[in-house]
């Protein structure tokens, strides 16, 4: 079969990691006899350099016409500072996201048993767990309007506004009951309805939708308590839904449950997983520019996005899970890169880890 995917490197890591995961495509389609088109384009601090614009219209028309997007990450001190917030590198993802309507963030937190000596949290607690996070991605104070920032005469004055509709809470809660209901058919919704009027909102809304859903068990968590049990007791939690800032800040904090940031993959769409339909996939890290250009970044986040973009985007899930597969098999071979290295194992740079991959897809030893 023949597909279109945009590949957006963006900054710092991002080509790095980004290219491996489009060789492993590459691998892929080779040996499924499928035909992957890919198109690069500039995003983030990239595309201000060559354009002066975070997202050029070219990208996202890009974007638009494709089956795909392949996403690095975007951002760096160059460009984090710029006096104008419109021509920051984030704001690229912000637009990517709102003008494609990807608005459903799955962020799978399944940590590998043979990497449990990597987290600082206890194997025993670590051990089982089997997390998707469902975040919502196009609202809350990301998108609240207003945004704005002042100097008044007691000094300067900054607002983001918090802001969820039910429209938006519904849709967002409906796709994390569907997977749900693929999974454990346990659904936990973190908020902080004690404190803010958005969260009860969301906390009535969740209870109204998961009221269709009588087959799913729904559990409610304050935001702080969630920071805590998700290190202390992350194998309660099966699907869990929340705000975009709230799975922004605990993606990254489940990821120490699998020892690196560099292994945490994502998919960001506009509905319920068809396997059919445009979806952005990145790795949940950012740019890390403390270690850009030393072709030592994991390049496991980034390959594990394009499994779920084979999966999510164009429903090829024998493909998808070959990756998966081959991942688990280069890790069980010993192969490590610094981020998750230990005594006894190989350690490599970012294009060897990739290699190991590929030709584990390459020989069917998956
Ligand atoms: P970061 O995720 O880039 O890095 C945090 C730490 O994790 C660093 O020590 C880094 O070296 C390490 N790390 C990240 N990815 C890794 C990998 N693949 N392998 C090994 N180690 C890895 O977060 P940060 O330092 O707070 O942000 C850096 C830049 O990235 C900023 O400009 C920020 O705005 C941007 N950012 C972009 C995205 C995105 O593109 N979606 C997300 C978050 C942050």
């Amino acid at each position: 079969m023949s597909f279109k995917i945009a590949v957006l490197g963006g900054d710092c890591v991002g080509p790095e990691v980004t290219a491996e995961a489009q060789r492993v495509l590459v691998a892929v389609s080779k040996r499924f006899g499928h035909d992957f088109l890919f198109t690069e384009a500039p995003v983030g601090g990239a595309a201000l350099d060559a354009v002066g614009v975070p997202l050029p219209d070219e990208t996202l028309n890009l974007c638009r016409n494709s089956d795909a997007i392949l996403f690095g990450s975007i951002g760096g001190p160059r460009w984090d500072d710029n006096s104008r917030f419109d021509l920051r590198p984030g704001q690229a993802l912000l637009s990517l996201r709102e003008s494609l309507g990807l608005f459903a963030n799955l962020r799978p937190v399944k940590p590998y048993p043979l990497l449990a000596d990597k987290s600082p949290v206890r194997p025993e607690v670590v051990r089982g767990t089997d997390i998707m996070v469902v975040r919502e991605l196009t609202g809350d104070v990301y998108f609240g309007q207003p945004k704005k920032r002042w100097v008044t005469p007691e000094g300067r004055r900054a607002v983001d506004t918090m802001d969820y509709s039910e429209r938006e809470i519904a849709r967002i809660v409906r796709v994390a009951c569907e997977l749900a209901r693929q999974r454990k058919k346990r659904l936990t919704s973190v908020d902080k309805s004690n404190a803010l009027i958005t969260y009860r909102l969301w906390k009535e809304v969740v209870i109204e939708v998961c009221a269709e859903y009588p087959d799913i068990e729904l559990s409610h968590i304050l935001a702080d308590n969630f920071a805590m049990q998700i290190v202390s007791n992350p194998t309660r939690f099966d699907v869990v839904v929340t705000g975009n800032l709230f799975g922004d800040i605990f993606t990254d904090e489940a990821s120490v449950l699998a020892g690196s940031i560099g292994l945490l993959p994502s998919a960001s769409l506009a509905g319920l997983p068809t396997g059919r339909a445009l979806g952005l996939y990145e790795p949940i890290h950012g740019s890390a520019p403390d270690i850009a250009g030393k072709g030592i970044a994991n390049p496991i986040a980034a390959i594990l996005s394009a499994a779920l973009l084979l999966r999510y985007s164009l429903g090829l899930e024998k493909e998808a899970r070959a990756v998966e597969h081959a991942v688990s098999a280069t890790l069980g071979a010993g192969y490590r890169t610094a981020d998750i290295a230990s005594p006894g194992s190989t350690q490599v740079g970012t294009r060897e880890m990739a290699r190991q991959v590929i030709d584990r897809i390459s020989t069917k030893e998956d």
